[in-house]
């Protein structure tokens, strides 16, 4: 158990470890318990851990973040506008004197920098719950490596929605804790009262929600047909009207994933191109770079 130091604040919690928080605290801003951030986001990890799915989660997500940063979990984790992971991609070039075109595609290493915040402005069931949504795209989310022939539009807005770790089952894995810590509390909570909890099926209903597009419906077959996409590439889709919008694009989460993939795809083409450049063409970055990159070159 996580156990905080006593800190010297005016808020009835201030002096006692975290696992006395009382309940009835639930509702307070969660970035404002004390005035110490690391104590705050102790506190949340420390409420999420009073659910059996949220310990699992912690357990994982501490793995993960001292295998990729040797660091603790908690050094990731920062209050910030509005809920969100991010996995920044870095790409490294390795000193290779071979000049093989196998050994060169070896030069080109990805790899990733995680980081994870929560709004500033939520309150503590909020932020618990928002915590346990990031920490399931931190620990299960395949990142599509952009340099790659399958980071494809297709692959890419499947792989944010219903993939491992996607928007889905976020969701799914936060109703969970809802359900094991908040339920009597806090007894609404949109889509989890409707779950069984019992695997793929639950799962499809909250991906048919992330795939509704409302408004956006004709926006986004409009994007996807410039791509050779058509709506059955996308089963789930539907004009329907969701709740689920992208709290960072404010948008539906395909239109959302469509243009974060443009915009990593232009990235990624962009740094080829320049690698290309300043190595005078000694980087010999394979075909499937190249093949992947030609529609943008056509113009779309
Ligand atoms: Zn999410």
């Amino acid at each position: 158990m996580l156990v905080l130091p006593a800190l010297g604040h005016a808020w009835p919690i201030a002096s006692a470890t975290i696992q006395h928080l009382d309940s009835k605290n639930f509702g307070q801003r969660w970035s404002q318990v004390f005035s110490n951030e690391d104590a705050n986001i102790k506190l949340l990890m420390q409420t999420l851990s009073r659910s059996k799915t949220g310990t699992t989660l912690l357990k994982l997500a501490s793995k993960k973040a001292n295998t990729h940063t040797n660091d603790l979990l908690e050094h990731m984790i920062k209050s910030g506008a509005h809920s969100a992971s991010d996995a920044t991609i870095i790409r490294k070039t390795r000193n290779n004197t071979s000049s093989s075109a196998s050994a060169n595609s070896d030069q080109l290493k990805i790899d990733y920098r995680y980081s994870i915040t929560i709004d500033r402005e939520a309150s503590i069931y909020t932020a618990t719950l928002d915590l346990a949504h990031e920490l399931t795209h931190f620990v299960f989310r395949q990142e599509l490596n952009p340099y790659s022939k399958d980071f494809t539009l297709k692959n890419f807005i499947t792989s944010i929605i219903e993939g491992p770790g996607g928007e889905a089952s976020a969701y799914y894995i936060e109703c969970k804790v809802w359900h094991e810590l908040f339920r009597s509390q806090y007894p609404n909570k949109y889509l989890c009262e409707e779950l069984t909890f019992s695997g793929n099926s639950s799962l499809k209903v909250v991906a048919s929600e992330f795939y509704s597009l409302g408004d956006y419906y004709d926006d986004f077959m409009a994007l996807i047909s410039k791509f050779g996409l058509r709506p059955s590439d996308f089963p789930l889709i539907d004009r329907h009207t969701s709740p689920f919008i992208s709290a960072v694009s404010d948008i539906p989460y395909p239109l959302a994933a469509a243009k974060d993939f443009i915009r990593l795809w232009k990235k990624s083409c962009q740094n080829d191109l320049k690698m290309q450049i300043s190595t005078r063409g000694s980087a010999q970055l394979p075909q499937e770079h190249f093949d992947r990159c030609k529609d943008l070159l056509l113009g779309i």
